[in-house]
């Protein structure tokens, strides 16, 4: 049997936390623990003068990507949620090919 996946494209990845509040609301989470964590890199100041933000949404040990919703044929709160739309559900398999397209994107399968 094909496990699935969730799949995260780092490059277009705003910070607007959307996914990290849809999680808590789904999971009814208590303030401080998170089932996705937004971890900021920077900011750096760059040689054009310009500051960099970059932000990595990180699925954490209390990721079930969403079994309750998917074994009802819905999407993931954060995939549905997510306003940038690069975070992606599917087969392993499915998520191997949309790395293939985004090479700045990582997958992530539930620790259960
Ligand atoms: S798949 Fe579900 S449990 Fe996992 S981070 Fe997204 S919303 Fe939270
Ligand atoms: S909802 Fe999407 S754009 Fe916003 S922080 Fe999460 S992954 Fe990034």
């Amino acid at each position: 049997m094909s496990r699935n996946a969730l799949v995260i494209n780092y490059e277009y990845c705003s910070g607007c936390h959307t996914c990290e509040v849809a999680c808590q609301v789904e999971h009814d989470l208590p303030e401080g623990q998170f089932g996705i964590k937004i971890h900021q890199d920077g900011p750096r100041q760059l040689e054009n003068g310009k500051w960099e933000y970059n932000y990595i949404p990180v699925p954490t040990s209390l990721c079930d990507l969403c079994a309750d919703r998917v074994a009802e044929g819905r999407l993931p709160k954060c995939v549905h949620h997510c306003q940038a739309g690069i975070m992606f559900y599917g087969t392993v398999e499915e998520m191997a090919e949309v790395m293939d397209e985004k090479p700045n994107s990582a997958m992530f399968t539930p620790k259960v």
